[in-house]
């Protein structure tokens, strides 16, 4: 079982890449995503594997999200 990133909102790990870079939307709850490429906590930049379902969306250096509600 290939589980996403989860949800920051539902928590639910049905978070899936979009067609448009760095977008993801959960298709549990259908909220829409955008993966930062700078943490908004912390200002660390993230390497992201980008349209990867198993792309981190954590900040290395503090584990903060690094999605942002759209
Ligand atoms: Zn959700
Ligand atoms: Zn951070």
């Amino acid at each position: 079982m290939d589980l996403g990133p989860e949800c920051p909102n539902c928590h639910e790990p049905w978070l899936r890449p979009t067609n448009l870079a760095g977008r993801y939307r959960c298709v549990y709850c259908l909220h829409r995503f955008e993966l930062r490429s700078v943490c908004p906590n912390c200002g660390e930049h993230s390497t992201i594997v980008r349209m990867s379902s198993t792309a981190t969306t954590q900040c290395n250096a503090c584990g903060d999200s690094m999605l942002l509600p759209i």
